[in-house]
């Protein structure tokens, strides 16, 4: 299911001087995946303007300059594929603009031919085609993309965040839980993987609680269990966007006091990592603090003693 309608993005303005939305949405876009942008030299067919984007690649024989050609292609509205008659002499409109590239920036989707003639076109000039679904995935993969996407498509960003609650700001720096295989950032940009628990139980019947982690679903997840097997422990999960569920986390948290009080015992590493675990995991069960409370707060941190210092 899309999360972004680019029928926000008004219709191409047919003929006058003015900037044309879509077109610097396309901008801000290539800006954002790191390329440089120059004046657009162009209109093509359909009204759609050409941008020229430059990428600047570094590697061990010193830099390339690589200049792509841009052609924006706003059809969100009719809802038709990019077809052909859309994009005609794309080689010639590369190498008359001094290009190595073409870029197709499109808010639906190229026709079956389309794909066809520019995968023909690989050969002889580089070609990459953003349409609505790879476009939707960059802007809503971290912060910056998300800056972006409430600029252009407000009406869809705030149903899309809605759905996906943002931490609270509670600590000075953003949460963050990177997956103990991997190092991909687990709460960014929402909650994603599991928390991992492997216990033994001893004859008595109490739990001793020895490893602790987070990782990705998956290969990252086996990985890991692969060099926790032959030591006698038994391994429990939760899904962390379910921990990250208000009433679930309350629920997780007693239950892990229900069992301290009945006897069971974490490793120093274990009760580190459930520390970090639930503190990364608040901001987002959290609401922001007020004005108020945050002057109060910076009172507290003034007296040592006050709430245990908040040292955890
Ligand atoms: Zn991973």
């Amino acid at each position: 299911m899309a999360a972004l309608d680019f029928k926000e993005i008004p219709e191409a303005h047919l003929g006058g001087g003015l900037q044309d939305t879509f077109e610097l949405f396309a901008r801000d876009f290539l800006t954002l995946l790191g390329y440089e942008i120059l004046e657009g030299p162009s209109r093509g067919a359909d009204g759609g303007k050409d941008l020229i984007a430059v990428e600047r690649r570094r590697g061990v024989g010193g830099e390339t300059v690589v200049r792509w050609l841009v052609s924006c292609k706003h059809k969100a509205h009719s809802g038709a594929s990019v077809n052909p008659a859309d994009e005609s002499n794309i080689r010639d409109r590369v190498e008359a603009n001094g290009c190595n590239g073409f870029v197709g920036f499109y808010s639906t989707l190229p026709s079956s031919g389309l794909s066809d003639a520019i995968a023909g076109l690989s050969t002889k000039v580089e070609t990459q085609i953003f349409d609505r679904e790879r476009i939707e995935s960059y802007l809503l993969k971290g912060a910056e993309g998300l800056h972006v996407a409430k600029r252009y498509f407000p009406k869809s960003m705030t149903a899309w965040m809605g759905e996906n609650p943002k931490p609270a700001k509670i600590f000075s720096t953003h949460p963050c839980l990177t997956c103990h295989h991997c190092g991909k950032d687990l709460l960014n940009p929402v909650p994603a993987g599991i928390i991992v628990i492997w216990q033994r139980r001893d004859i008595d019947g109490k739990k001793h609680v020895d490893t602790v982690y987070w990782c990705c679903k998956g290969n990252c997840d086996r990985r890991l269990g692969e060099s926790q097997r032959g030591k006698g422990l038994i391994d429990g999960w939760e899904d962390i966007p379910d921990v990250a569920i208000p009433l679930v986390f309350a629920k997780w948290v007693m239950v892990t006091l229900n069992e301290f009080q009945a006897g069971d015992t974490y490793s120093p590493l274990a009760f580190d990592r459930l520390k970090e675990f639930i503190l990364s995991i608040y901001p987002y069960v959290a609401r922001h603090p007020t004005e108020s409370e945050i002057e109060r707060m910076e009172g507290l941190m003034r007296i040592p003693a006050a709430l245990g210092g908040l040292g955890y």
